[in-house]
């Protein structure tokens, strides 16, 4: 599905090689579903960025075309991975960029989890 000038998926794109292991990651978690790793250049003292595992270029394609266990599976994972960061009881932020409009950069279907700071009332 192309969305918002991103075009269809480009399995070359760099979250794309993250999940192949072609290029390394630093990793938070992983299951079936997704998979979750620090982001490379940091906005905030915890910025992880959760994917699913399955070829979706955005939100957008992801909430259209994903199958019902692979939604589920990856809304736990984002959970999943807040609690074992530690974030529940502090809080978090979660955000996604949905096309090149918003400001997405990798046509990946990415969630970023920011917390660990007092978070203002927008970040990123
Ligand atoms: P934006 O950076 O404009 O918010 P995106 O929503 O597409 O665009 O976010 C892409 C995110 O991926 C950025 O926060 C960027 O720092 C991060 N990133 C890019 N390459 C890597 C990498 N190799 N490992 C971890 N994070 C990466």
């Amino acid at each position: 599905m192309a969305v918002s000038g991103l075009g269809p998926y480009d399995p070359q794109n760099i979250f794309a090689k993250i999940l192949r292991g072609e290029i390394p990651c630093s990793k938070v978690f992983e299951d079936s579903f997704a998979l979750a790793f620090h982001d490379i250049a940091p906005k905030a003292p915890v910025h992880v960025l959760v994917i699913p595992k399955g070829p979706y270029v955005s939100y957008a394609d992801f909430s259209a075309t994903a199958s019902d266990a692979e939604i589920a599976g990856f809304t736990r994972a984002v959970g999943h991975v807040a609690t074992l960061l530690g974030l529940d009881e502090a809080g978090y932020r979660l955000l996604s960029n949905m096309g090149a409009a918003a400001g997405q950069e990798v046509p990946h279907f990415h969630v970023h989890l920011f917390g660990g700071v007092a978070l203002g009332p927008m970040l990123h």
